[in-house]
């Protein structure tokens, strides 16, 4: 058994983003992997952002991809609660050790005051830092405050004069000087604890081995780490995955479309695609293989193949993805995927073998679920279009209107409904007319489907049946008449 133990935290802000589902899939991944454990925190200590909801739409996100965790709030562990707003007191308990020690301090300074600082430390271009006023406060002084009921917040005393070093698992050895860490706040004035605090706390008392997380966190990793050193606890090992970037290298985000993994189950996307197409945004098995299963990813991957630059969300690829799984899972699966986006497309249609028989003749040129009702509404209702579209590129009316008489004429005499007689008859029906066989196959297709593209006009008509064909056919024949 391996001790591994990772977590994905997500803030509860709403639909999760593709970026941090990228971060929980790389932590389940080496987790099942390592044969470790994969936990779920909800790290809901900023009150303001907070999202109704938005821990179930986490926990569907992910159950949807396949994706399950052994340890959360949903599901309890050892470590419960799993909820940071439920941890309020561990993390206070902390804090005031700190301040017991000497390593944070209160702090009362005001909004205000802070603000201004912060701007004259912009205008001199000077990296936003605390100037320790609070820190001369004598004892005295803070138990008077305290006793007021005075706001105020709790602060790290960064030990400025060290560096801080990490070795990142992707990055390698990665240092920052602590003239540039601001004394962090830990507990806010609300009583919550930030996330830095908050984190730190958990990941220790949760015995979290690895931190896997984007690279937007790599800053704050030196805060964390001087923060255990505050404690005297071993910080876990980091692993600083590559950011998750739009095609213009800038962060992905709603301006460039869908980012929200609902938002991808509802464009018609099949969890096996979005999981394998996630997986390689910043990872790369040693071959050339591209088509993974989650299990086959779990068996693959290793955290030391994770890149160091940023992975561009490239839409095309995903598409590529996803109609490569639509062509691959079975026509029943899919065909039963299908029925919601037809019923949302107000398409009252029940899974039966006819539902099935039509999705196999759309399979192999479907990219998206969403596409479905499109491809598949002339199945159930018969099309409307302009008689435009019934006359081949190289015919005319009249031709076409003698083409379709035929058609109907064969077809209705037509007793074995199958490919063979049914595609002998029509062409040589055509050379009856002394017309190429696309004269009569075009106009049929046209008539049955109403589009100039769709599925070959033997396949359908089988499909449809004779007596919806000639149906059809007769429809098609009062327009050019
Ligand atoms: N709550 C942070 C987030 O929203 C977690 C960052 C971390 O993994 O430490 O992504």
């Amino acid at each position: 058994m391996s001790n591994v133990r990772v977590r994905f935290a997500p803030s509860p802000t709403g639909d999760p983003h593709v970026g941090n589902i990228r971060t929980a899939l790389f932590n389940y991944l080496y987790a099942r992997h390592t044969g470790g454990k994969f936990i779920i925190r909800i790290e809901d200590t900023d009150q303001v952002r907070l999202k109704e909801g938005s821990d179930q739409a986490i926990y569907d996100s992910l159950r949807w991809l396949g994706i399950h965790w052994d340890e959360g709030p949903d599901v309890g562990g050892p470590h419960t609660p799993y909820r940071q707003s439920e941890r309020l007191d561990l993390y206070k308990k902390h804090a005031l050790e700190l301040v017991e020690k000497g390593m944070a301090y209160y702090c009362f300074c005001s909004a205000e005051r802070l603000d201004n600082m912060r701007k004259l430390q912009e205008t001199a271009k000077k990296a936003p830092m605390y100037d320790r006023r609070c820190l001369e406060l004598t004892k005295e002084e803070v138990q008077e405050k305290l006793a007021a009921g005075e706001s105020c917040v709790i602060r790290l005393k960064v030990p400025r004069e060290k560096t801080t070093e990490f070795d990142d698992l992707i990055r390698g050895k990665v240092s920052f000087e602590n003239s540039v860490v601001d004394d962090q706040v830990l507990i806010k004035s609300d009583g919550f604890p930030t996330y830095h605090m908050a984190c730190v706390v958990d990941d220790h008392y949760m015995d979290i081995t690895h931190v896997i997380r984007a690279e937007e966190w790599i800053s704050s990793t030196p805060k964390h780490v001087i923060l255990y050193n505050a404690f005297g606890w071993n910080p876990p090992k980091f692993a600083h995955a590559p950011m998750v970037l739009a095609p213009d290298r800038s962060k992905l985000s709603k301006r460039h479309g869908a980012t929200g993994v609902k938002q991808f189950k509802e464009l018609g996307y099949l969890p096996e695609a979005l999981v394998n197409f996630l997986a390689f945004l910043g990872w790369a098995p040693q071959d050339e293989r591209e088509i993974f299963s989650l299990e086959e990813l779990a068996k693959e991957f290793e955290i030391e193949r994770v890149n160091k630059s940023g992975a561009i969300f490239d839409m095309n690829k995903l598409e590529w993805y996803n109609g490569y799984y639509i062509r691959h899972i079975e026509t029943a699966d899919l065909a039963r995927r299908i029925l919601p986006f037809l019923e949302r497309a107000g398409m009252q249609v029940e899974y039966s073998d006819y539902l099935g028989e039509c999705v196999g003749l759309v399979q192999e040129r479907m990219k998206t679920l969403l596409e479905a009702p499109e491809l598949l509404g002339f199945f159930f209702e018969a099309p409307d279009y302009d008689k435009e579209l019934l006359i081949p590129k190289k015919s005319d009316v009249e031709t076409t209107k003698l083409a379709l008489q035929k058609c109907y004429d064969v077809l209705k005499k037509l007793t074995d409904w199958s490919h063979d007689p049914m595609d002998q008859k029509l062409r040589a029906a055509a050379t009856e007319l002394g017309i190429k066989a696309g004269q009569i196959l075009w106009p049929l297709r046209a008539a049955l489907t109403g589009k100039s593209a769709s599925p070959g006009a033997f396949e359908v008509a089988l499909v449809l049946g004779k007596e919806e064909v000639l149906e059809r056919l007769q429809r098609a024949l009062l327009k050019v008449c």
